[in-house]
């Protein structure tokens, strides 16, 4: 079975596919070796046991509060836990199919969602999310238990079969056990398709539903390159994969020589090629693709990982500081959604519209307080920027500016030593900021696109949903068009402007921005070398040019057929050392 969706980043892994379904936990699908089917059904058992354990106690606890009429309600809770259509169906899954608790668990939940459906009493049917009430209670009780797997321990290299990933699992997630990632939505600017990226990890999105698809434990080989999952690969073809894995890690080497080179242009105008990071050991990746400095940092992982106070932040950054040195390390402010801050608010309902970033200043001023105050003391060590994201113009801008300068001055009032003069610079990600540079230079020390966003809101195509993936083009004559209006404006006022999105780790796509004036690159740290080969192969003069003619056309793929032709011989140097 070959199921197709968009490669998200590059190279191929062979190996066991773990498959992950996200309920309120993640469930993974795990089978079974037919002797341990009883120890499993025993785990069950026990998780039941817990589960009615604590629901006893919860209604006992209501009758002593709020009366017994109220505790009834749980009784149904219980009478489902004993019942047989749950308990001893979820026992008989795990001996029958030789699968996990959790996943019987979840294929039960199918069986008794579709039984609830097909009542007619109302009230029977409202039971539905009582038996989602106890379900989850049950599988928190497996999965709480210390022998299920979990996303940071994970059972062997796998490949990562999920729906998708959030910010706060991709930090719980054991990195060093996953070899490839599949996912069934996303796309190349999703955020797990940039970590996986930026870890060197082959990761395949927009797979709809392989979680569904893919057996357990199959041997699957994902192509991040050609955008594929094979499942049970015939032996000819496993050996076709392998040979092609080879050839593309023996490439990855001899780019990696050319770490030490700087990147200049045959026609000798130097880019700096910086690298974005989520995770603070990616400093290391960094220095050894030849990083000149962390472009964006996403400080919003760290809080997967729990709460940071100010003194563990600026431990944090002063370490970022110290790998990078002497190169610069650019931290983004918190852009978190409502979602993630405590106590949580409701969710938008469109989320990549509202409020977001500084937008929530007002409901949690101690988080933005807290980091800005952990940022000035730590530029105190280093080159050390700050920059705002999503933010519409100057006003937006003067307010992030005048809370750093209020944060500084208590810190100067409390007598503890920070930088005073520190970069501040700002996202170009919102199009009216792109629109109006002339008239935000004076109050940026510097600006950094975030062509991720800026392409999902000029062409109105939600960059993480695979259905719209294709309307997604970076080469749009409309962007290019704000994009070498926000590169004119800038240079005119002379603010340096770079780019941390996606696009400055593509070759074809890097000489486009390089061509329209960037002189700073921010990517996944892996996609260093290539980007640095096709600079020094081009001339960009003529990159410019090209640029500047094929903008007039009246489509992406008109205009990347153009650019491909002009620019052919540099982006040969993308292919360099492919055997
Ligand atoms: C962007 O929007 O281009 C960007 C770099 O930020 P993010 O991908 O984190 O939204
Ligand atoms: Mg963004």
């Amino acid at each position: 079975m070959e199921l197709l969706g968009n490669g998200v980043s590059p190279g191929i892994a062979v190996g066991q596919a773990l498959v992950m379904e996200r309920e309120r936990v993640p469930v993974f699908r795990l089978l079974l070796p037919p002797d341990a089917t009883e120890r499993e059904v025993q785990r069950l058992l026990r998780a039941v046991a817990a589960s009615r354990r604590q629901l006893e106690a919860i209604k006992s606890r209501l009758s002593r509060e709020v009366g017994a009429l109220h505790a009834y309600i749980f009784d149904a809770q219980l009478l489902m836990l004993e019942d047989p259509l749950l308990r001893d169906r979820a026992a008989q899954i795990v001996r029958q199919e030789h699968v996990n608790a959790e996943w019987a668990l979840r294929q039960v939940s199918e069986q008794l969602h579709a039984l609830f459906d097909g009542f007619t009493d109302e009230y029977l049917k409202e039971r539905s999310s009582d038996l989602d009430d106890v379900l989850g209670r049950v599988l928190l009780n497996l999965v709480g238990a210390a022998d299920g797997p979990s996303l940071a321990r994970l059972p062997g290299p796998v490949v990562l079969v999920a729906h998708d990933l959030t910010p706060s699992e991709a930090a719980e997630l054991d990195w060093a056990k996953v070899i490839g990632i599949a996912l069934d939505g996303g796309s190349r600017t999703y955020h797990t398709a940039i970590l996986a990226r930026s870890r060197g990890i082959p990761a395949v999105a927009g797979l709809r539903d392989a979680t569904g698809r893919v057996p357990p434990g199959a041997l699957v080989v994902l192509d991040g390159t050609q955008g594929r999952l094979v499942v049970e690969p015939s032996e000819p073809v496993l050996a076709g994969f392998r040979a092609l894995r080879e050839r593309e890690q023996r490439r990855e080497l001899s780019l990696q020589a050319t770490r030490t080179e700087p990147a200049a242009s045959r026609d000798g105008v130097r880019v700096r090629l910086l690298a974005n990071a989520e995770f603070a050991e990616e400093a290391a990746t960094a220095v050894q693709y030849g990083a000149e400095g962390i472009g964006l940092f996403r400080s919003e992982y760290l809080l997967g990982r729990g709460s940071l106070d100010e003194e563990r932040q600026y431990e944090l950054y002063c370490r970022l500081l110290d790998q990078m040195a002497p190169h610069p390390v650019t931290v983004r402010v918190w852009d978190l959604g409502p979602e993630d801050i405590v106590p949580a608010g409701p969710s938008s309902p469109n989320p990549a519209l509202g409020p977001r970033a500084l937008r929530l200043l007002g409901r949690a001023p101690d988080a933005f307080r807290t980091q800005l105050r952990a940022l000035l003391r730590a530029a105190a060590h280093g080159p050390l920027r700050v920059l705002f994201p999503f933010l519409r113009g100057a006003s937006d801008l003067r307010e992030a500016r005048a809370f750093l300068a209020a944060t500084a001055r208590d810190l100067a009032l409390e007598g503890h030593g920070h930088a005073v003069e520190v970069p501040v610079g700002m996202m170009v990600e919102i199009p009216s900021a792109a629109l109006t540079l002339a008239q935000l230079a004076p109050e940026a020390d510097f600006f950094s696109v975030g062509t991720n966003d800026l392409i999902q809101y000029l062409l109105a195509v939600d960059r993480a949903d695979p259905r719209v993936a294709a309307l997604y083009e970076p080469l749009d004559p409309a962007v290019l068009s704000v994009l070498a209006g926000a590169f004119e404006q800038a240079g005119a006022a002379g603010r340096p402007v770079g780019v941390c999105g996606e696009m400055a780790g593509d070759p074809l796509q890097s000489l486009v921005l390089a061509g329209l004036g960037a002189r700073e690159l921010s990517m996944s740290p892996t996609a260093i070398p290539r980007i640095k080969q096709v600079l020094r192969a081009a001339d960009l003069g003529h990159a410019r040019e090209a640029v500047l003619r094929a903008m007039r056309l009246s489509s992406a793929a008109e205009i990347e057929a153009h650019l491909r032709a002009e620019l052919h011989e540099a982006l040969a140097a993308a292919d360099a050392g492919e055997s």
